[in-house]
């Protein structure tokens, strides 16, 4: 039962070659609740002997089936499989604010609902794509050819995700990696299997995806993951966690020189100009970090504000920051629910400690919620007096905490916005919009939000600049992703 008794029901079986069945050890691992620390149930351990199995049922489904050829037979799955998600949309809206503690009103949007709606685009989108394209003749080397191009699914992939957003993500890879042609071995984080394992009962159950076209394998053990990255069956690794992990995958993925496809962290800027409607801007970047308890890669975590508005943006972030209190997921109100673990939840605490040693100030925040003996909760914590070097503006905490950075004009704040490794999000406000567009063309990060405008859709590539990643989800340029291509010529 999830905190306000709705029926949680999650999947313990893996998804091999179509069948769902337990780990070969037999072993399982529990699967808890961040916000009452409850044991929601258990969910097979997946060994290296599953994962085995799982890379050879896909590599089999993709070398002697029609799968990778039959457009018309994979756009019908998807729609299939985003039906039977619908279908069972209270169960799994339910089930994901229980195993990731995300507030319920998100899964009305990215954590569930957007996800789901993804695969109805991605599948419109490989119904109508252009899938060779005629270049007509030439003649190269003097020898007349009739040339086109064709594009090809890339074969068997490994997709690796995190707990964050586990269907947002897991979908994001699953619906254009499928779309394409591709088979797939989805290995989920162990802090979210449920999200995964129900998304494998649904597809064995409820679909006409053939065996061994959709395996998911969770474990507790990280290293299946790298296995996953670096099993010469696998054509492409498709990868969604942090930056260090990501450079881990590359070299695990670096022998069999495969594919490799990186959404990682990010330490996103929040970049107020002096003409910008101060107060407006200040609420939403609270509201913004307050949201999944600011555990999304995307989130913008330092608020850059013209100096000589420091004190007033300080006032008026801490103020709404007070107002968005961390609390029970299962309430529709809920913006700022626990964090996924206790693990995670010390790692948030270290930074907030070390903004102190660091010769910053918390405004607000910094502690647990009073009232909730239970639950991996933080407040929101609102951190100024760091310079932008200083490790907590530096580095990814994935917590509600947002550091505050005066800047002295637009060119500084530029400056200090591109002072990170990452290069994911980031967020421009200004009364004029032509110098806010300038300034967002300026950053470099892979998306930007210019006065509250909202980037995130199925039809929007998603992904990093620099150390944030290599690739980009959703959008055609993500459904390309899992493309290769082919030019073919012959004599004219
Ligand atoms: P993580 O990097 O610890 O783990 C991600 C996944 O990688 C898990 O499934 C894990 O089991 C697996 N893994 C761990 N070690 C591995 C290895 N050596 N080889 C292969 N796989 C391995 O990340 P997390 O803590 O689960 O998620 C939080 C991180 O994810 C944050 O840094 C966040 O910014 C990032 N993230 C990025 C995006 C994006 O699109 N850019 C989206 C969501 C989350």
């Amino acid at each position: 039962m999830s905190a306000t008794g709705d029926v949680v029901t999650g999947e313990e079986r893996l998804l091999v070659d179509g069948e769902l069945r337990p780990a070969r050890s037999s072993r399982t691992f529990e699967t808890i609740n961040p916000a009452t620390e409850e044991v929601l149930g258990v969910v097979a351990d997946g060994g290296a002997d599953d994962l085995d199995e799982a890379i050879a049922a896909a590599r089999r489904a993709f070398d002697h089936t029609d799968w990778s050829t039959n457009v018309e037979r994979r756009v019908a799955c998807l729609r299939q499989l985003q039906l039977a998600l619908v279908a069972h949309g209270d169960e799994l809206r339910a089930m994901t604010v229980a195993e990731t503690g995300s507030p319920l009103s998100l899964t009305y949007s990215a954590q569930l609902d957007t996800p789901v709606e993804s695969l109805g685009w991605v599948a419109d989108l490989a119904e109508g794509y252009q899938w060779e394209s005629d270049l007509g003749k030439a003649s190269p080397l003097g020898i007349p050819s009739h040339r086109w191009v064709r594009r090809e699914a890339t074969g068997v992939v490994g997709a690796i995700t995190p707990w964050n957003v586990p269907h947002q993500i897991n979908l994001a890879k699953l619906g254009p990696a499928l779309a394409a042609g591709n088979t797939v071995v989805l290995k989920p984080a162990p802090d979210t299997p449920w999200c995964a394992t129900v998304l494998g009962r649904v597809i064995a159950e409820e679909t006409d995806i053939p065996p061994g076209v959709v395996n998911i394998v969770p474990s507790s053990d990280h290293a299946i993951g790298a296995l996953l990255a670096g099993d010469p069956r696998v054509d492409h690794v498709s990868f969604t966690g942090s930056t260090a992990t990501g450079k881990r995958v590359m070299v695990s993925a670096a022998d069999t020189l495969k594919k490799v496809f990186l959404e990682l962290g990010g330490k996103s800027a929040f970049v107020i100009l002096d003409d910008a409607d101060l107060r407006g801007a200040c609420a939403t970047a609270a509201f913004t970090v307050c949201t999944h308890a600011g555990q999304g890669c995307a989130i913008t975590t330092r608020l850059i504000v013209p100096r000589r508005q420091l004190d007033e943006a300080v006032e008026s972030t801490a103020r709404v920051l007070g107002k968005l209190p961390a609390g029970d997921p299962t309430d529709p109100g809920t913006i700022c629910g626990p964090l996924i673990s206790a693990r995670q939840r010390d790692r948030v605490e270290g930074y907030i400690r070390l903004a102190g040693e660091e010769g910053g100030t918390i405004v607000t925040g910094g502690g647990r919620p009073d009232g909730l003996e239970r639950g991996f909760f933080v407040e929101p914590t609102l951190i100024v007096g760091v310079a932008n070097n200083a490790r907590v503006a530096q580095e990814e905490i994935f917590g509600p905490v947002l550091v505050v950075i005066p800047h002295d004009g637009d060119d500084d704040a530029v400056a200090l916005a591109n002072d990170s490794l990452y290069g994911l999000s980031g967020s421009v406000w200004s009364a004029d919009r032509d110098r806010a567009i300038g300034v967002a063309n300026r950053i470099r990060t892979g998306t930007v939000g210019i006065n509250g405008g909202l980037w995130f859709s199925p039809d929007m590539p998603f992904g990093g600049y620099k150390q944030s990643g290599v690739g980009r989800e959703s959008g055609v340029a993500g459904f390309e992703e899992y493309l290769e291509t082919k030019s073919i010529a012959e004599p004219a």
